[in-house]
Formats: structure tokens, sequence, C-alpha cells
């Protein structure tokens, strides 16, 4: 990394690309590294370093009007935002929505979000105050094995899903020439198939192969990847303080969440 100074007075015409690129190399003021072993990935899949910084406004007034349609939108461009260092297209949708929670987090200092819930082994009803670590998460802990064996013989490498994924997973299911029906868990689960015996396979090459799966194979290819999932979900997981045991409440991306009082 350069560390002169620009001098802003002398920039000619013939350098200014030379120049951006320069400026675009420093992650932006304010910005901090991202611990990537925090992810729900454990960060196994970026040699890039991250950086993370605050949400702005309008990243907030997004996150506050989400709903059903906009969704996938908003995400993608507060993260694109708040994100240095990385291609969007290249954040694994298993760290997704974590990340969303996560820059809520380190925008207001994890100021507490009260939840009401009722213990459904005691029915003690009581207020929960939801910090990022009550965060339902799954985290890859275990090492990704080389391929998966199913009972067919065939080796399967497998990879993780993408933002950049999700583009085409979405192109494929409203691809008008594409004759058959395609079922969107049988897709999503095609997306993890990287190679099938060494040859790379294209999102719907996979598919087509899932589909013609003996129900042994697919039935053990769906339980070892069970096992190898991670994931955020929007649900808060407390203990209840009368009889100990968990509770799971929904976390849902609400306005107050984005915009919490501030004392
Ligand atoms: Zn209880």
């Amino acid at each position: 990394m350069k560390s002169e100074k620009l001098d802003l007075n002398n920039i000619t015409q013939s350098n200014v690309g030379e120049v951006s690129n320069q400026l675009s190399t420093q992650p932006p003021k304010g910005a901090v590294m991202l611990d990537k072993s925090l992810l729900p990935s454990r960060g196994k899949f970026y040699p890039e370093t991250i950086y993370v910084k605050k949400l702005n406004t309008l990243n907030i007034k997004n996150l506050a009007t989400i709903n059903e349609n906009n969704i996938n939108n908003v995400i993608n461009n507060v993260l694109s935002n708040c994100l240095w260092g990385i291609e969007t297209g290249k954040i694994l949708t298993g760290d997704k929505i974590w990340l969303i929670y996560y820059l809520r987090a380190f925008t207001y200092d994890d100021i507490p979000f009260v939840l009401r819930g009722t213990c459904d082994n005691c029915g003690n009803i009581r207020n929960y105050k939801f910090f990022l670590k009550n965060l339902d998460v799954t985290y890859l802990d275990k090492d990704v094995p080389e391929y998966i064996e199913l009972p067919n013989k065939d080796k399967i490498t497998i990879t993780y899903p993408t933002i950049a994924t999700e583009g085409a997973i979405n192109r494929l299911k409203n691809d008008q020439n594409i004759m058959i029906e395609i079922n969107p868990e049988l897709l999503e689960l095609s997306s993890y198939i990287l190679k099938v015996n060494d040859t790379k396979m294209s999102l719907y090459k996979a598919y087509e192969y899932i589909c013609d799966m003996d129900a042994k194979s697919f039935s053990h290819f769906t339980n070892e990847m069970a096992e190898l999932l991670f994931s955020a979900k929007p649900v808060a997981k407390f203990k209840c303080d009368s009889c100990g045991e968990d509770i799971l409440l929904p976390m849902p991306f609400v306005p107050s969440f984005f915009l919490p009082k501030i004392k």
C-alpha cells in the first residue's frame, strides 16, 4: 500500500484513474476490521480482510421499511454500503442475515431491544432484552469434507451459495425457456453442489442431477448437508429465569429495531 500523500492540486487528466485506485485501497473513514470468526461461516471462505462501517441514515430508513418484496434488495444494498474489502456478490447467504443484525448492533452499540415472551414450559411471562448474543445462530464449526460420497458411488464436492448464487437462482426460477416446474427447495439444495466426480456443475445441471438421484443417495446427501449448514435465523434465544428452559422468540426486522429509543 502506498503511503505518500496525494497532492489533490496536481491531478492531471491522465492520472485520475491511478488516483481513484489509490483512494479505494483505503477502507472508508470510521470503518473497522470485522472479526470474521464471529460469522456463522466462521469466515472460513473469505480470504479477504473485511471492514465494516456503521449504518447511515439511508440504510436505517431502508431497513426500517423492509417488506417481503424489497427484503433482498435492501439487504444487499446495505451490505454493499457497509462492508468494504469484499465484493457483495461473494458474501455467503448463510452469513447475510447475521451481518444485518451485527451492523445494527455495531451502529447502536448493541442497545437492547425488549421482547415480551411466554415460557412454553412453565407459563412465566416477562420481558426479555435482546442483544446480538441472543440471536439464534448455527455456526460452521465442522471441517467441510473434501467430498461427500453417496450410496450411488458419486463423489460430491460441495460449495456454499453466495449473494451472486441467489441472483442465479432467481434468474433460473423466472426463466421462461425452462419448461419443467422448478422446485425451490431442490434448487436451493442444488446450489451447494460444485462438482460431481470432478465434473463442475452449472446450477441447472446440479438441479437435474438432484432430481434424478436415487432415494438412498438423496437421503444420504440431505442428511450430510444438514450437518454442514450455517445460518442466523431471525429468532432470539433466551433462558426462562423461573424454570431454565430455552425460549425462542421471533426477532423480525421491525422499524423500532432499527430506530431504537436512545436514552
Ligand atoms: Zn419457564
